[in-house]
């Protein structure tokens, strides 16, 4: 959508931050028109590069000024449509913002711009012998991941991005510039501004600095793989492991279908059936020791088909790069294919129950994919494929995405675990929080965003 003014927007927003940082061209504003996502593009009409929280400020205050739509931008990896600007206007691209300002290594602490990506920044504090856990697949920014409460495989022992977050700077709409939380890890002091920005996609105010916490990189740790006859009793295993205090760093489920076309690129030497893959990680080689055997003995218990542990460190690293290609080993397997990709979450006890509904779903639609899930935490994603101009299997897959949300909503959890609200679940917020809860967010918005300039058409809609 191209938002027509009685100025030049170009000059002004030039003028506000350097000509060679502000653009117009078609192929600019494509790059920044849709995320990983299968939802239709939207051009903006500008892109900007801001270098300094002063410039975001001095943006935002002219664009709430002229009411003009202004999205921010991290890596555009986001499978929910949470950047895509809807409505046309300014997108605020925040990868110039990408410097890692201290590592306070003795409080385990970082703290960072927004543009900084966090397999980039892992990579520098990998030298101090530290880590940021939280690892959704793609290169994220640290503004993307907290704007949408990203997670991943290590959330499970970890948490996920809103649990290491310690403060914040934000520019707000009207361009004020506030800081949230401490360096302290313990916080008491009034209403928990930062986790509200936490998870708001951009909506609420823009981040342009963040204090994270950082853990020490275990120093023994071991993989392990599990193959099972059924989804249903993979999940089983994975309860069973949670419910036994095993703790462990990773805890993934693979359907069948996963591992084969994972396997058309990687070599895993495994069969094409549901698999586990694991982490645990301990103070010594003798704690993982005694881990591991329980490990495997929960999964011989459900049926356990083949269980692997103790890989080595090459082979591990195979493992883990092969679970975060998955969707991209998808997408190539699928070409021109559309998809979905479903992000419900339940509590542990419950998880079983939703991967048994996914798996007689997926059945009863007929339809084409594969389970691929954070299992350890609760968290299922199937990835479902339907030709681009097939309206009834399209209709299908939606279905399954409504039967789905359904589901995990009856089995006390949520509409999406990690992905965030964006375009596609919007129409189940009501469902989730309750009329009442809504209005209250809608009230917080309207508060922090009176003219409804920040990423608009997301997270509550119109
Ligand atoms: C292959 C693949 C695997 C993935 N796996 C996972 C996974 O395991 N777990 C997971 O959680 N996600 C996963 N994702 C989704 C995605 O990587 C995350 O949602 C990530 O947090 C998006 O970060 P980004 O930097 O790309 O942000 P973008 O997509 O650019 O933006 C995300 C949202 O944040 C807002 N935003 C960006 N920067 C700021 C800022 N500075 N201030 C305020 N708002 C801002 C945007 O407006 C938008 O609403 C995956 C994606 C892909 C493509």
């Amino acid at each position: 959508m191209t938002v027509t003014h009685a100025f030049d927007l170009q000059g002004e927003l030039a003028t506000l931050l350097a000509p060679d940082r502000v653009s117009t061209s078609p192929s600019e504003r494509n790059l920044h028109a849709r995320d990983q996502s299968a939802y239709p593009a939207a051009m903006p009409d500008i892109v900007v590069w801001p270098e300094s929280t002063e410039e975001v400020s001095r943006v935002a205050r002219f664009a709430n000024e002229h009411r003009i739509p202004l999205t921010p931008w991290g890596a555009g990896t986001s499978i929910e449509g949470n950047p895509i600007p809807v409505r046309g206007g300014i997108v605020m691209d925040m990868r110039r913002m990408n410097r890692i300002l201290a590592i306070h290594e003795k409080d385990f602490q970082v703290t960072v711009q927004p543009g900084v990506l966090y397999k980039d920044m892992n990579k520098v504090l990998g030298r101090l012998g530290l880590f940021f856990p939280p690892d959704p697949g793609a290169n994220a920014s640290i503004g993307g991941m907290l704007a949408n409460n990203a997670a991943g495989t290590r959330t499970v022992r970890y948490g996920a991005t809103r649990d290491n977050v310690l403060a914040l700077e934000v520019v707000l709409a009207d361009g004020q510039i506030i800081r949230t939380g401490s360096r302290s890890v313990k916080q008491s002091a009034g209403y928990d501004l930062t986790h509200l920005f936490v998870g708001s996609e951009g909506t609420l105010g823009i981040i342009t600095e963040a204090t994270l916490k950082l853990y020490p990189l275990p120093s023994h740790f071991s993989a392990a793989t599990a193959a099972f006859p059924t989804v249903e009793a993979a999940a089983d295993a994975v309860f069973e492991i949670i419910a036994s205090g095993l703790e462990p760093t990773a805890l993934e489920l693979l359907d069948g279908t996963a591992i084969a076309i994972i396997q058309e690129e990687t070599d895993l030497s495994l069969e094409p059936v549901p698999n586990l893959f694991m982490e645990f990680s301990g103070v010594s080689e003798a704690a993982l020791a005694e881990t591991l055997p329980l490990v495997e003995e929960i999964c011989r218990d459900h049926g356990c088909l083949a269980y692997r542990a103790g890989v080595g460190r090459n082979e591990r690293a195979r493992l883990w790069e092969a679970r975060h290609s998955t969707f991209e080993a998808h997408l190539r397997h699928f070409p021109g294919q559309s998809y979905v990709v479903t992000d419900a979450s339940v509590p542990i006890s419950h998880y079983p129950r939703l991967v048994a509904a996914a798996h007689r779903l997926m059945e009863e639609l007929d339809l084409v994919g594969s389970i691929v899930s954070h299992a350890g935490d609760g968290n299922m994603h199937v990835v479902v494929f339907y030709p681009p101009d097939d309206e009834a299997a399209r209709a299908r897959v939606l279905d399954f995405n409504d039967r789905l949300v359904q589901e995990a909503l009856s089995l006390q959890g949520t509409v999406t675990g990690e992905h965030g609200v964006g375009l596609g679940k919007q129409k189940f917020m009501e469902r989730e929080h309750g009329a009442a809860a809504l209005d209250l967010m809608r009230r917080l918005k309207h508060l922090l965003d009176p003219n409804h300039i920040l990423n608009p058409g997301k997270v509550l809609g119109a």
